[in-house]
Parts: structure tokens; C-alpha cells; sequence
């Protein structure tokens, strides 16, 4: 493994399970958050995966998994350290710049600094780096355990060093990758936003109930999960954010969220990680 030990900001659903997959994979990983609580959850949803794992015979050893994993407050424990360091903070670009910059100020030029945006231009992030060669989009899915593809995401200055490494690091983590221009959406973002908005549409417009229109996606179209499913499990909030983001940047409607969503939203109602959303997910 060319990399020494991964850095990761955020130890929310996306920073734990990237923590989670790294330490798998034999990574030895800092995740830092904000606060202690939300370090100490992302903390414990790792090892409640890795122990449910353990008990599926997914994994042997569960408790030597989890003891590669750190949780921290303090950013100096990461920027120390870490040879590549991935943001998945809260998808706020004013928020993903100020990271950046303190990452940049913080840590040697040779710490290559990625970021899981789902789809803020990863230029427009770097321009808060002094060396904005070695940022890149290091795009995982959720949940990074399972989901098979990383996004690499190279902005202007991205040179073809930081390229290689985030290469060899998403095959050390056992993923595919491919290379997207930075363009708002990616290649995944865009088109996936456009089902799950237009799916969302139907349901406000009675065209069928969401368990129709996911088997309709699912069996008629053979997609492993259902657009209304799979937007429970990343979470409405995060998909109104990004909608509205590139509904803007690439001056289509087909992005904006509909009204049923973004009420859903303002009641709480993200999805898996609330415990509801389009579907009933209390007992998850
Ligand atoms: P989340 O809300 O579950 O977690 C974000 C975490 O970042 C929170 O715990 C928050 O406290 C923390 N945070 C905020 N500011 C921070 C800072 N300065 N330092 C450290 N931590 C900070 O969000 P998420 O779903 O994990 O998304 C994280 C990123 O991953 C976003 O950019 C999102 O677009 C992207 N993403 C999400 C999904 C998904 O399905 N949820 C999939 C792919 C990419």
C-alpha cells in the first residue's frame, strides 16, 4: 500500500463508512468531526457494521479492524500524519473552501487532499489551496463497504501525480475507478439526480405509489435498487443540496427537487438515517 495512513474529515454516513472500508482494507485511519458526540457515533456505527459483518462471516476479525480506526476533534491528529487526507464533511462549498485551506496550511505539499463532493467543482474547492495540484475528487459511494466505484475527479490544476496516487489508492481499497472532467455533476451526480427528482415528481403527481415506480426501475429496467430507495438511503437533505446546486450550475430544471421532497426534508424525514423518507425505515 503506497499510502501510509488516510486522514478523513467527517465522521458522518459517508466519513465513517470510507473509514470503515480503509480500515478493511488494512489502512490504519484518523477521522476527525466537530464535536465528540458526532466522532463518537460515526465511531460506533463502525463497529456495529464490522461486528454484524464479523457475525455474517463477511469479515474474521472485527475487533483488530476497528482497533485501526481513530476518532479525534483535534486536526492537528489527521494533518500530522496522513499521507492522504479525504473530506466528507457537510456538502457546503464555503465550508468544504475553509477545510481546504486549513488542510493546505496545515500539512506537507506531498499530502495528496481529496474531497467526496457529491457535486461541488473540485477547481472551486482548490482555489482555497496554495497547491491546488494535489487536490482531486475522490468521489465514494454509499455505502463505500459495498458500493463498488470511486469517482476520480480531477479539477484545473490537478496534476497527473495526485491522478496516479488516488488511482493506487482506490485499488488498494479494492474499488473500480474512473477519471470525470470537472463538470457540475460528474458523471454519476448528473445522472442520477435527474431519475431520483423526476421519480419524486411522480409520486406528487399520483402517477403511482414509490414502491411501483422503484419496481418499475428495478424489474422493467433491471437497476439493482429503485430511484426513491436508493435516494432513502443517501439521504433527501443531501440530494435537495445537490439538486439545487445543479439545477443552477447547468440551468435545467430536471434538477430541481419538487415540493413533496423538500417538505419531507424540512419534517426531518432524510430517509434510512431518519428512519423514514419515502419508505418506513424505524426497524433499520
Ligand atoms: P453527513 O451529514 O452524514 O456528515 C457530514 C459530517 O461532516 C457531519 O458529521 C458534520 O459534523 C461534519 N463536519 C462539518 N464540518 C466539519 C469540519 N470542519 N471538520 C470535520 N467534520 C465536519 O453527510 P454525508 O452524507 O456523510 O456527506 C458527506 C459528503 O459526502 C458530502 O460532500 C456529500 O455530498 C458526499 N456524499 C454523500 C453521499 C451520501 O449518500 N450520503 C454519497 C456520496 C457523496
Amino acid at each position: 500500500m503506497a499510502e501510509d495512513l488516510l486522514g478523513i474529515i467527517g465522521a458522518g454516513t459517508m466519513g465513517s463508512g470510507i473509514a470503515q472500508l480503509a480500515a478493511q482494507n488494512g489502512f490504519s485511519v484518523t477521522m476527525r468531526d466537530i464535536d465528540k458526540e458526532l466522532v463518537q457515533e460515526g465511531l460506533q456505527r463502525i463497529e456495529a457494521d464490522l461486528k454484524e459483518a464479523e457475525d455474517r462471516d463477511i469479515i474474521k476479525n472485527a475487533d483488530e479492524v476497528f482497533g485501526r480506526v481513530t476518532g479525534t476533534t483535534d486536526l492537528r491528529d489527521v494533518t500530522d500524519e496522513a499521507t492522504f487526507i479525504i473530506e466528507a464533511a457537510t456538502e457546503d462549498e464555503e465550508l468544504k473552501q475553509s477545510i481546504f485551506e486549513e488542510l493546505d496550511e496545515m500539512t506537507d505539499p506531498n499530502v495528496v487532499l481529496g474531497s467526496n463532493t457529491s457535486s461541488i467543482s473540485l477547481t472551486t474547492i482548490a482555489t482555497a489551496a496554495d497547491h491546488p495540484e494535489r487536490v482531486i475528487g475522490t468521489h465514494f459511494f454509499n455505502p463505500p463497504v459495498k458500493m463498488k466505484l470511486v469517482e476520480l475527479i480531477t479539477g484545473h490544476h490537478t496534476d497527473d501525480d495526485t491522478l496516479a496516487r488516488a488511482e493506487d489508492l482506490a485499488a488498494d481499497l479494492g474499488r473500480e475507478s474512473i477519471v470525470v472532467d470537472d463538470f457540475p455533476g460528474f458523471a454519476t451526480s448528473r445522472l442520477g439526480l435527474v431519475l431520483g427528482m423526476e421519480a419524486a415528481r411522480m409520486v406528487q403527481q399520483g402517477v403511482a405509489s414509490p414502491e411501483d415506480i422503484d419496481t418499475a426501475m428495478e424489474m422493467g429496467y433491471n437497476h439493482p435498487m429503485g430511484p426513491l430507495k436508493l435516494g432513502d438511503y443517501n439521504g433527501w437533505d443531501v440530494r435537495v443540496e445537490v439538486g439545487e446546486y445543479l439545477a443552477e450550475e447547468l440551468g435545467s430544471d430536471v434538477y430541481r427537487p419538487p415540493q413533496n421532497i423538500k417538505k419531507m426534508v424540512r419534517a426531518g424525514d432524510y430517509g434510512v438515517k431518519s428512519g423514514q423518507g419515502f419508505y418506513d425505515w424505524s426497524d433499520e
